[in-house]
């Protein structure tokens, strides 16, 4: 029987999200924009390295992994470590955040390998506004890949939505539409002010984004939270298949109910996602640490959480990007 993992506020951390590179094939403009070098291989955890720590972990009441990036399918063979965390006992859901460029060729084999499901980043409809906020003229792929993951049955699949002013807001009823027309399950997320963000500042709060729904499409009626361990509040229009979801870090800050870890590519554990404290993992792992020291440090981790952000204070973390983090 699997230990809790409880923190100093009595929250119980089960969910933990992987960054297996720091690699992308998109420079999105609120992510990664910096022309800062990419970690090399060799600081990069191994798959086996990544294994040891979600078996340890999974011993400790981590039951769900999310593999994230930079690009996660970018990572060569990135089937081969979901069908190693597949078989780890304890762990019952793998999902994975990608921008779906890829998934039209992978799709299928993600499926086989064991991953459940995916989120998947788009922003916009249009061709030439794509290009503009994520650097490249893929938008083609990445509906196709929608198909693809569907077809493939990685449900439920998700569409995450970041809402710039003045560059995409005035498609957040498209995208609450496509809830309606084709059942797509959208989640509105705020804007972050992390490192690599120059074009900041261009957050529009879910309240707003709401009310613009409710206004124009109709009353939104609270859901069930499709499965998940995340932190946005799910509704639907009347009559709809595809759910609405918001989540707010900035507005409506959910850190109350965290219930996470993010692993970077190379290797630290890092407690929260807006503050800087991380754990060197990877030192130890490759410096010969047993399993009982690295539960150790795991434990560490989990004591270290904060009890909130400090965004409402203009305190954001300088230390590293979302590219470099993991979303
Ligand atoms: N490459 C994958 C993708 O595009 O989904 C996974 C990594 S990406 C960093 C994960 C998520 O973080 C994406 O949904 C992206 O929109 C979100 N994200 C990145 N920077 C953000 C920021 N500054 N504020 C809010 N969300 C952000």
């Amino acid at each position: 029987m699997a230990q809790q993992l409880l923190d100093k506020f009595q929250r119980n951390i089960e969910y933990m999200r992987i960054s297996v590179t720091d690699n992308c094939n998109l420079r999105c403009v609120y992510c990664n924009t910096s022309t800062k070098q990419h970690l090399n291989h060799v600081d990069v955890l191994s798959y086996e390295e990544i294994a040891r720590v979600v078996r340890i972990a999974a011993h400790m009441g981590v039951h769900s992994i999310r593999l994230t990036g930079g690009e996660p399918t970018v990572r060569p063979h990135i089937e081969k470590l979901i069908e190693m965390l597949r078989s780890i006992e304890g762990i019952n859901d793998i999902s994975m955040t990608t921008n779906a460029i890829r998934l039209t060729e992978m799709a299928q084999s993600l499926k086989k390998a064991g991953l459940n499901r995916v989120n998947i980043s788009l922003d916009t409809f249009k061709a030439e506004r794509y290009t503009q906020m994520c650097g490249f003229n893929r938008i083609t792929d990445v509906l196709q890949g929608i198909e693809a993951a569907k077809q493939a049955g990685l449900n439920p699949l998700k569409i995450n939505t970041v809402v710039l002013r003045g560059v995409n807001d005035d498609e957040v009823l498209d995208f609450a539409r496509k809830s309606f027309t084709d059942g797509w399950n959208v989640r509105y997320i705020e804007e972050m002010p992390l490192v690599d963000n120059p074009n900041g500042h261009k957050m529009v709060s879910i309240c707003e984004i709401r009310e613009s729904i409710e206004n124009n499409l109709g009353y939104l009626e609270p859901c069930y939270t499709s499965k998940g361990c995340g932190p946005a509040k799910y509704f639907r229009l009347s009559g709809s298949r595809g759910s609405i979801g918001f989540i707010g870090p900035v507005t409506d800050c959910f850190c109350e109910k965290c219930n996470r870890f993010r692993l970077t590519a190379d290797g630290k554990l890092r407690p929260c996602l807006l503050y800087d404290d991380e754990v060197d993992l990877r030192q130890a792992l490759r410096g010969g640490a047993s399993d009982v020291e690295l539960e150790s440090l795991i434990q560490q981790t989990a004591i270290m959480k904060h009890e909130k952000h400090q965004l409402a204070d203009n305190i954001a973390p300088h230390g590293r990007s979302m590219r470099q983090i993991g979303g």
